[in-house]
């Protein structure tokens, strides 16, 4: 308990409290803090976590009286003060980069995203892309890397998943009042708010800008939703992944166009782009103009140069997955661009082609990305290859391995999603500064150290947090959509806290084959209800609403949680995002992942369990071969590759069943009196030493700053 306070706090300290405080929640900086969430929930517990943990909307509660007892409560007060001087301190420290580089490098790289998830509060996302930007974000943070980024203001982000009574999704959209977030409108030197016109086929669409504290990372997004715009224009920016292709385009032309001319408005030394993913490649048209027609350089020199200072990465093998547009509404948009741009019709549209001249292709974005950028990656060993393969036709007469795509291992921003308490076991056995030195394997060598008992007991107690925020969310789940046969009350006999457990969570595109576990039902009963020992299944995921499929694989999933075999040992938690992640990575035991391989472009998920010890259990695809050593996790299968038959599906079922059966169960239940799962722990270790030193977004962006980022740089 917090001392009570024996004076009451002087106007100064109350004034002072709710600078410091309002200094804090003004920068994201808090969101990879985790330290600073029980300042503000201690101003009301309850604004806090209806608010998704919204430091601005629970400051906003806080009352005059509230404040007095808070500024008169000298450990509150210390941890303030702490914490803020800490903010202050990383925003004023001499970071790696300076340290490194210094001012040898001129302007800064622009990074740009359709999405970005910095925090459960601000759901600008839809999934792992814009985890992936969001965790890349707070790393050139850390680092201090000379960077901004640009995305779009999602006002109503991105579908909040609900399951109604008959396990179906059901989209909600609440609004992200510009006042609830940790954002300023963008200005120009004059004061006044920066309107970008961007001209959009026949008409001119008006946008202004948010900026966004990410640390030391400004991210600054777009807006549309002004009265001058048309109501359709206003939409542009409302729902992230909406509309049909005519919006699509707009949004795109908004983020590459709009988003190039806003950093050209606030006078930003540019010297390298990074394309996350292809929605932003008319950002290379929008360059290659405004050399051409500002600096009067030829199509080929100013081309040229906006290639050696591009970077762009792509996310999917799958095909459908890869941005593509109309070529008769592209014209729609780009009917003056030829001749901008000093080329026929005909030599526009090759561009974003594969082949050259074959007219049946569409305008296709990563085509289009990759012959505007010098250098190129997928976001894992397996997905260079695979990229390289699917897109080697845009330089004929290359062997494949020639092919100018690399890659760069996706990673996860470690600080984000540690728990608090496994943090303090690093800062124990790691030492104070094991953040700064994550990407050595000596860093992580460390935990053999934790002792077994201890190590144990930290992942029961997590776990068993998890499956009490489980009950909670179910119960909630309950009372809005009452299921036949279960009472609030069975809420709380769900989930074992000594149950091996198994999380299953990501977005539910068919590929990942959520429903791959109940191939057997049968088979997957007997293993779940074994009375001496029993094994559980936390799911979680949305699917894209226009998902048919997607929302079909949901509502069977539904269908068996439900059922009474399954009722105790199955639970699908609604709404899937990072609060829900977060909760999921630190506690299970085991992570299972069973994608059609090789369709899985990396997957970051399973590295933040990872980091807490918990064991994956994955399909050969994404980062898994790379992070697989034999004894920190589990292979399914031999590294197949699914060839859309049944027998494929068959088969990885059959392996999945057979490990859980011959080996993850076994060795989890494998127990000397009272004592930790000896075995098992070696293996938790054994991932704690080997997954995170490697799998992080530190050594990603490092990473991507020498191989890209500098080169182009250095050539502006
Ligand atoms: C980590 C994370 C992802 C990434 O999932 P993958 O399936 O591994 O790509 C998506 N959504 C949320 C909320 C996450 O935390």
């Amino acid at each position: 308990m917090a001392r009570k306070a024996r004076t009451t706090a002087s106007a100064a300290q109350t004034t002072d409290l709710r600078n410091k405080l309002t200094t804090i929640a003004a920068n994201l900086w808090w969101s990879w803090n985790p330290r600073t969430g029980s300042l503000f929930e201690r101003i009301d517990a309850k604004a806090y976590h209806a608010s998704d943990r919204n430091p601005i909307i629970t400051l906003r509660k806080l009352s005059p009286a509230k404040a007095r007892t808070l500024a008169a409560d000298r450990e509150y007060t210390y941890q303030l003060n702490q914490l803020h001087a800490q903010l202050k301190q990383y925003l004023r420290e001499k970071t790696w980069y300076a340290t490194k580089y210094g001012r040898s490098v001129k302007g800064v790289t622009a990074y740009f995203c359709m999405e970005y998830a910095v925090h459960e509060s601000l759901p600008l996302y839809a999934g792992g892309l814009g985890v992936l930007a969001g965790d890349h974000l707070k790393s050139a943070s850390d680092l201090g890397l000379p960077f901004v980024a640009v995305g779009i203001y999602w006002k109503k982000g991105y579908t909040r998943q609900h399951i109604d009574q008959f396990g179906k999704q059901q989209d909600a959209y609440p609004i992200l009042r510009p006042m609830d977030a940790p954002i300023v409108e963008v200005k120009n030197k004059a004061g006044k708010t920066i309107r970008l016109r961007i001209p959009m086929g026949k008409d001119t669409v008006v946008a202004k800008a948010w900026r966004m504290d990410v640390g030391r990372v400004p991210l600054y997004l777009l807006d549309t939703d002004l009265p001058e715009n048309k109501p359709a224009d206003r939409k542009l920016t409302h729902v992230l992944y909406s509309g049909d292709r005519d919006t699509r385009i707009r949004q795109e032309i908004l983020l590459g166009i709009g988003g190039w001319r806003l950093l050209r408005a606030l006078n930003i030394n540019v010297t390298c782009c990074h394309l996350n993913e292809g929605h932003a490649a008319f950002l290379s048209l929008e360059r290659i103009a405004e050399r051409m027609s500002g600096k009067k350089e030829t199509l080929g020199r100013a081309t040229r140069y906006v290639t050696d200072t591009s970077a762009f990465t792509t996310h999917t093998p799958v095909p459908a997955g890869n941005e593509e547009f109309d070529p008769v509404l592209v014209d729609r948009y780009f009917k003056d661009w030829p001749a901008k741009l000093g080329m026929s019709h005909e030599e526009f549209h090759n561009l974003a082609r594969v082949k050259p001249g074959n007219v049946k292709e569409n305008f296709g974005m990563t085509p289009l990305a990759l012959r505007t950028s010098r250098r190129a990656n997928g976001v894992a060993a397996l997905h260079g290859q695979i990229a390289r393969g699917m897109w080697k036709a845009i330089w004929p007469g290359k062997p494949v391995s020639k092919v100018p795509i690399g890659h760069v291992t996706n990673g996860i921003h470690l600080a984000t999603w540690l728990h608090p308490r496994m943090a303090e076991t690093f800062e124990e056995f790691l030492g104070d500064d094991w953040d700064a030195r994550q990407d050595r394997v000596a860093t992580w060598a460390q935990c053999r150290h934790i002792p077994d008992d201890a190590l144990w007991a930290l992942h029961q107690d997590l776990k068993a947090d998890l499956i009490a925020y489980c009950r909670a969310r179910v119960k909630n789940q309950l009372r809005r959509a009452p299921v036949k046969g279960m009472t609030l009350a069975d809420a709380d006999t769900i989930l074992d806290p000594n149950a091996l457990t198994i999380g299953f969570a990501r977005r539910f595109a068919p590929y990942k084959r959520a429903t791959l576990c109940f191939t057997d039902a049968k088979r997957l009963a007997k293993i779940l209800n074994d009375s001496k020992r029993p094994v559980q299944i936390i799911f979680a995921g949305k699917a894209h609403p226009a998902d048919v499929p997607g929302k079909a694989i949901i509502a069977e999933l539904v269908k068996y949680a439900r059922m009474p075999k399954f009722r105790k040992r199955i639970v699908f938690l609604e709404d899937y995002e990072m609060d829900v992640a977060r909760h999921m990575v630190a506690g299970v035991d085991v992570w299972l992942n069973n994608p059609e391989r090789p369709r899985e472009a990396s997957g970051t998920s399973g590295m933040k369990p990872a980091l807490h010890g918990g064991l994956n259990l994955s399909i050969l695809d994404g980062w898994w071969p790379e992070g697989y050593n034999r004894r920190n996790g589990w292979a399914i299968g031999k590294g197949e590759n699914h060839n859309n038959t049944k027998a494929a599906d068959t088969r990885d079922a059959s392996n999945l069943y057979r490990l859980l059966e011959k080996e993850v169960v076994p060795l989890y239940y494998n127990r000397t009196k009272n004592g930790p799962p000896k075995e098992w722990v070696a293996r938790m270790k054994n991932a704690m030493m080997t997954i995170p030193p490697f799998f992080n977004t530190h050594r990603q962006v490092k990473e991507y700053l020498t191989k890209y980022y500098l080169p182009a740089m250095r050539k502006a």
